[in-house]
């Protein structure tokens, strides 16, 4: 049986925006996986109490988004997990779903990557479950002091991720829940579909960032 190589996206996507679907597809071409999986974060630890919209409309909007490219899906992995989703159990899970021949990449954004070592078992994610697909993001640097540091504090990180360059867009979704905020436009930073759900829904307009 051949091996399937497996995209993954996680995030808030609290909403979802260009800058994610820009980077998904630009990995699944460089590293030539099979597909991309978009994982909306059910509860995530590190972001308790900072999420939004509800469930439900942040799965809504990336299901729009992601809707007219073929190679991308969302899965309802850690939205129907409850409790806290803690990455490793959800590679676990979809390990055990996909099966052993599946390889897996996930991707992160570097400012994410700060916090990689903080996360519930970092070990176990990266020498077991897959490949850390690294990318670069504006605002965010990357250097060698940088590096040596993430790697003292997570040793064999560096050796075991993959960088990818992807077409930098300083678009972030707390940008865009202020915009709105302030009736600012949000036009060409998401997908039209999901500015309409936004809308339509009345999502984000009498939030403010704590
Ligand atoms: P928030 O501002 O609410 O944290 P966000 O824009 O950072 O939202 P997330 O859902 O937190 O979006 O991010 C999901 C993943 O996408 C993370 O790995 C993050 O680093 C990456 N990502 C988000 N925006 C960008 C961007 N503009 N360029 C590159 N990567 C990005
Ligand atoms: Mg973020």
């Amino acid at each position: 049986m051949s091996t399937r190589s497996i995209g993954l996206m996680g995030g808030t996507f609290d909403p979802i925006h260009h800058a994610h679907l820009i980077v998904a597809e630009e990995v699944r071409y460089a590293l030539n996986l099979t597909e991309m999986v978009f994982i909306p974060a059910g509860e995530p630890p590190h972001k308790v109490g900072r999420i939004t919209a509800p469930v439900q409309d942040r799965v809504a909007m990336v299901e729009l988004a992601v809707a007219s490219n073929p190679h991308f899906s969302v899965s309802r992995v850690e939205v129907d997990r409850p409790g806290p989703s803690y990455l490793v159990d959800t590679l676990r899970l979809l390990k055990k779903q996909w099966g052993k021949d599946t390889e897996l990449f996930f991707v992160i954004g570097w400012d994410s990557l700060e916090d990689f070592p903080t996360w519930y078992k970092p070990t176990e994610i990266l020498e077991q479950l897959t490949r850390l697909v690294v990318v670069h993001r504006p605002g965010y640097k990357e250097d060698e002091e940088y590096n040596q540091q993430l790697e003292a504090r997570l040793p064999g990180l560096l050796q075991k991720m993959c960088p990818v360059a992807v077409p930098q867009l300083d678009i972030s979704s707390t940008d865009l829940r202020q915009r709105i905020v302030e009736n600012r436009p949000i036009k060409y930073q998401t997908p039209a579909e999901v500015e309409a759900y936004i809308q339509e829904h009345q999502l984000y307009r009498y939030h403010t960032e704590s």
